[in-house]
């Protein structure tokens, strides 16, 4: 239907296919074409129509990428490129279909069709002509997913079926390489935006539509199953994250930025700085001394720069805050001990807890001595280091690491502010108690000290 007649016609192709508005518009007509009651379009003719209609978002010039790997490993979507890296695919056909969102919604309600006429099964000739538009599908979706800045793409994806298609596979007929694919849908792509908030907005709603589908028993004794529940009771902790009192606290409440003051109020009574309306400071004295003493003067226009250039909105920094509060009260007691025997080792050297999310959302929290991670270093870092000497105890620091992708590139560090001078005199105190016996520690008597410390829900605080 498409392709055939604008292939023929490059000027006009390319000229259509960089328009915006045409994709806002085919993207509403495909949505309402495959939300038709089935009755009005059953699935296998819109799945040929999709064939169609991604045969024409791939272009003529299209390649298929070899494999997987080549996918995931090599393909990079750069506008200063005249190729997609790794694919070999055209940019001009291609990728600036590719870099428009409204592609998200097409591919994925294609797929979930797709999937479910596969499901249906059927002449093996046209099942594996689905399957290999399917796959191709997968592919662009794959890079529109992982490549793509920030989580819009997955978000739209997300609210577009994702996870409908992704269901669905479990019931298809054997066809490995989607299958692969799939699997590393469910463990990886998946899972490594499950920290952002418009992600996990989006989540909830699609879990619950496709409830019916995943606890099916067709489902249960599929291969995808294994690594979708990690990912389900993963989603779903952070879905309870996401509602939870904490988070409307930390979001309601803020402490003073001056390192050397202790207030801690609803965020409306603060003043912001004008310079950089970022930091905040309970009244005028504090906003002077942090300029004057604190060395704000000098920070002021590169906090935050950071975090803008990794797409960290203000309520992700609240649902990390959250997360990281969730995560450290789940494990508080292996922490503090942790703690202890790096102040054991370390005497009198200033630490800092580093939260290490792997791509799977697995979290490691680990004691660091200042400098010892040549990754977190430039000025925002010096300064939030030198901040957290003037506070003399008050501010403790703690460091989300995210890292976004398989192969440890793209990471990203923020640093948060513990308010916990309790907890940081009582491991002290402890630890200078058996330092003075070196080599025996009553297991029984520091486990029963660390508890009482481990007590309280301290409310913690984020700064920059
Ligand atoms: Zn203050
Ligand atoms: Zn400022």
């Amino acid at each position: 239907m498409f392709s055939g007649k604008f292939h023929n016609d490059r000027a006009s192709y390319t000229l259509i296919k960089s328009t915006p508005a045409f994709w806002s518009i085919l993207g509403d007509a495909w949505f309402h074409i495959t939300q038709a009651p089935e009755a009005d379009l059953p699935p296998r003719p819109a799945v040929w129509l999709f064939a169609d209609l991604s045969g024409f978002i791939e272009g003529p010039e299209a390649a298929e990428p070899n494999n997987l790997t080549q996918i995931m490993e090599g393909v990079a979507i750069d506008p200063s490129l005249d190729h997609i890296e790794g694919t070999g695919l055209p940019l001009g056909t291609y990728g600036l279909a590719l870099l428009s969102e409204h592609v998200v919604p097409i591919l994925t309600n294609g797929l979930s069709t797709g999937m479910r006429v596969l499901a249906q099964g059927g002449d093996p000739g046209e099942m594996h002509t689905i399957a290999g538009t399917i796959w191709r599908t997968s592919n662009l979706l794959t890079v529109l997913l992982v490549k793509s800045p920030g989580n819009h793409n997955f978000t739209v994806a997300l609210k577009s079926g994702l996870l409908r298609a992704v269901a669905a596979s479990a019931h298809i007929p054997d066809f490995p390489p989607l299958q692969e694919l799939l699997a590393h849908w469910a463990d990886v792509v998946i899972p490594r935006h499950l920290l952002f908030h418009e992600v996990l907005r989006a989540l909830g709603p699609a879990l619950e539509d496709i409830a019916d589908v995943v606890t099916a028993d067709a489902f249960r004794q599929s291969a995808v199953y294994e690594k979708w529940s990690t990912f389900h009771s993963l989603a779903h902790e952070h879905l309870q994250i996401l509602d939870s009192p904490f988070l409307d606290k930390t979001r309601a409440l803020r402490a003073c930025d001056n390192v050397e003051c202790l207030t801690i109020q609803p965020k409306a009574l603060f003043e912001r700085c004008s310079g950089c309306s970022s930091f905040c400071y309970c009244c005028k004295a504090c906003q002077v001394s942090d300029w004057r003493v604190g060395g704000h003067r000098n920070a002021c226009q590169s906090c935050d720069a950071e975090a803008r250039e990794f797409h960290v909105l203000t309520r992700d920094r609240a649902f990390f805050r959250a997360l990281m509060n969730h995560d450290y009260q789940k494990s508080k007691i292996t922490v503090l001990q942790d703690e202890l025997v790096f102040r054991h080792t370390h005497p009198g050297e200033p630490y800092f807890l580093i939260y290490n999310y792997s791509i799977k959302g697995v979290v490691k929290i680990e004691p660091h001595l200042f400098g010892s991670n040549q990754s977190l270093s430039g000025f925002t870092w010096t300064d939030t280091v030198s901040r957290v000497a003037r506070s003399k105890g008050r501010m403790r620091l703690d460091v989300l690491v995210f890292t976004a992708d398989a192969d440890g590139a793209g990471w990203l560090a923020i640093p948060f502010r513990r308010n916990t001078a309790r907890v940081d005199i009582g491991l002290e105190r402890l630890a200078i108690e058996l330092r003075k016996n070196r080599d025996t520690w009553d297991m029984g008597y520091v486990t029963k000290v660390l508890a009482a410390l481990a007590l309280p829900e301290d409310l913690e605080l984020e700064t920059h």
